[in-house]
């Protein structure tokens, strides 16, 4: 049962539809927030910087794990030539052929500390490099990290604003839909599915219908002059009102 009355149908109609089309196209807006693209973007943005701070991190634990094994190793080298040099001028080995040799050995093992040493400072500047390319993509992180939180906040608000919009809305409607015969509101509601959102249409200058436009009948004319209510288009069967 309508609890408007007749002159006041075709208005309501309208309201209603009115109402729908915000609904609609809010919910599209939502669908598509430039908020939430430059939210995936930065989410993205976060994941690689994360991934290029890691890989940093791991390089630097790799060149200082390699600068700690070659120091055990200078140490060991440094013992054997002081070992070496010990039996040199310890003045108990006499021949000179065993003591040419021992020099030699320590010359042999001089040059190789020499290189280990020469190798040991270019790891240190390369573990400096390291820390330093590591402390940038720490910043680079964060930076990204606090960008990040403030997009997704933006985001937030601006969803939580377009879906209260679409409960108030969506509350107005559904509180003027009692007030119509719920077949009718049935018949709209498929022609709106229908009809890409244009259930409801006014009648243009008394004799066109404002959906597809045909000209009505001198009859159908008389129809929408002397009665109330609303009417459908025998063509589009949108619902006309006058
Ligand atoms: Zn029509």
């Amino acid at each position: 049962m309508s609890t408007v009355p007749p002159e006041r149908l075709g208005g309501t109609l309208l309201e209603l539809q009115d109402l729908d089309s915000r609904i609609f196209s809010l919910l599209r807006e939502i669908d598509g927030l430039p908020e939430e693209h430059r939210l995936a973007e930065l989410e993205r943005e976060l994941k690689e910087s994360r991934e290029a701070r890691a890989a940093r991190k791991s390089e630097l634990e790799d060149l200082e794990h390699r600068q700690h094994k070659l120091d055990g190793e200078l140490d060991l080298l440094n013992g054997k030539i002081k070992e070496e040099e010990g039996k040199l001028f310890s003045g108990t080995i006499m021949n000179p052929k065993e003591l040419g040799a021992i020099q030699a050995e320590i010359i042999s093992l001089r040059k190789k500390s020499d290189d280990m040493e020469t190798e040991d400072l270019e790891m240190m500047e390369r573990i400096d490099a390291g820390k330093r390319a590591l402390e940038e993509s720490e910043e680079h992180a964060r930076l990204v990290e606090e960008q990040e939180r403030s997009a997704r906040e933006a985001y937030n608000r601006e969803l939580a604003e377009k879906e209260s919009c679409v409960e108030d809305l969506e509350r107005k409607r559904d509180g003027l839909k009692e007030t119509v015969d719920p077949d009718l509101i049935e018949a709209y509601e498929k022609l709106l599915s229908e009809k890409g959102g244009l259930a409801v249409v006014r009648i243009d200058q008394g004799r066109n219908c404002g959906g597809c436009h045909v000209q009505f009948s001198r009859t159908q004319i008389d129809r929408f002059l002397h009665e109330e209510g609303i009417f459908r288009c025998e063509f589009c069967r949108r619902i006309l009102v006058k």
